[in-house]
C-alpha cells in the first residue's frame, strides 16, 4: 500500500513522515539484531583504527574519520560504521550466523548473494538509484567513473575543492546508502517496492533534517 502512496509524487508531509517513522522502527529493529550479534556498543569505541579490506595504507584512518564525520547524524554514523565494518545484517552476514536459511539478494530476479557491496553497489536496484541521484537532487554528487564503489562506501578516493564540498557530498552518500538499506527493509519486512525516485526524496529529506541540525554543510 505505502508503494503505491509513494509512486505517486509529490509525496505529502503525513506520507513522508510515515516513511521515516517506518524507517526509523526498523532501522532500530536491525540495531538490536546487530547489537545482539555483535555485544555492546562498548566494542564499537574499542576498535577505531581496524584494516578496511581493500584500502590503500593511511585510508582506513580517513574512513573511520568519515564515519564519525560531525555532520551525520548519529543513525548515519551507525550505518556508516556497519558498512565499514561489512556487518550491516544484509542476508549473508544474517546466514552466516545461521539466523537466515537464504543468502541471496531479496530483490525480485537478482538472486545474487547478498553483501554491503550488492545492496550499495551492484544490485541493479543501487545502480538505478545511484544514476538518478545526481540528476534528480543532487547535482553536485560525482557522478560516472568518479563515483566509486569505494568513495560511496567509504568516503575515500576523492579530491574535493574544499572542506565544504566534501561535507556535502558525504552527507549526501550516507543519506542515499540510507535510503538504499530502508528500501531494502521495507522490501523484506513488508513486501513494498519504494521507487527509485521516493527513495531519493527520502534521502534528501535525511540530509534537509541534518543541516536543520546543524549538521550539514
Ligand atoms: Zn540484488
Amino acid at each position: 500500500m505505502l508503494a503505491q502512496q509513494t509512486a505517486g509524487l509529490p509525496l505529502t508531509v503525513t506520507k513522508g513522515q510515515k516513511i521515516l517513522g517506518i524507517r526509523r522502527a526498523i532501522l532500530n529493529l536491525e540495531r538490536a539484531v546487530f547489537y545482539f550479534i555483535w555485544g555492546s556498543k562498548w566494542e564499537r569505541e574499542r576498535e577505531p583504527v581496524s584494516s578496511v579490506r581493500g584500502l590503500a595504507i593511511g585510508e582506513p584512518s580517513q574512513v573511520w574519520r568519515n564515519v564519525n564525520h560531525p555532520a551525520l547524524p548519529n543513525r548515519l554514523r551507525d550505518l556508516s560504521w556497519m558498512v565499514a565494518h561489512e556487518v550491516l545484517p544484509v542476508r549473508s552476514v544474517m546466514h552466516s550466523r545461521g539466523l537466515l536459511q537464504s543468502a541471496t539478494c531479496p530483490r525480485p530476479g537478482c538472486g545474487a548473494p547478498k553483501s554491503v557491496r550488492h545492496l550499495l553497489w551492484e544490485c541493479s536496484a543501487a545502480v538505478d538509484q545511484w544514476a538518478i541521484a545526481g540528476s534528480l537532487q543532487f547535482p553536485y554528487l560525482p557522478a560516472g567513473e568518479v563515483l566509486t564503489a569505494q568513495l560511496m562506501l567509504y568516503g575515500v578516493g576523492l579530491s574535493p575543492n574544499s572542506k565544504k564540498d566534501f561535507t556535502r557530498i558525504w552527507l549526501t552518500l550516507a543519506a542515499t546508502k540510507d535510503a538504499i538499506w530502508t528500501s531494502r527493509n521495507l522490501l523484506v519486512g513488508r513486501h513494498m517496492q519504494i521507487p527509485p525516485v521516493a527513495m531519493i526524496r527520502m534521502a534528501a529529506a535525511t540530509v534537509r533534517e541534518a543541516v536543520a541540525a546543524g549538521g550539514g554543510p
